[in-house]
């Protein structure tokens, strides 16, 4: 998957539901950058921002999208850890 077909799919997961894209295109293009970096490195599309400890179960917590609206900083601040998906308002 090459940078514009994930952000395309990344914004059709969006679609209805509560959240968009970071509008700020560039802030996007790097984490989708990280996340295609992890994967060949990987194997997986890992989030860019969130520390591996190399267990199976701590890498299937860490694929991008995550649950990340069960995370503190969704509750807090209306944003994914990274900040890749935000509030929609
Ligand atoms: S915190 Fe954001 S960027 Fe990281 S995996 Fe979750 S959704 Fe992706």
């Amino acid at each position: 998957m090459n940078p514009e077909e994930l952000k395309k799919a990344w914004g059709k997961f969006t679609e209805k539901n509560e959240f968009i894209l970071n509008p700020d295109e560039k802030y996007v293009d790097g984490i989708i950058d990280g996340v295609l970096k992890n994967e060949e490195k990987h194997g997986l599309k890992l989030c860019p921002c969130r520390l591996r400890d190399e267990t199976k179960e701590k890498d299937l917590e860490l694929i991008c999208p995550c649950n990340f609206e069960i995370q503190k900083n969704w509750d807090k601040k209306g944003d994914c850890w990274c900040g890749l998906f935000v509030k929609r308002k």
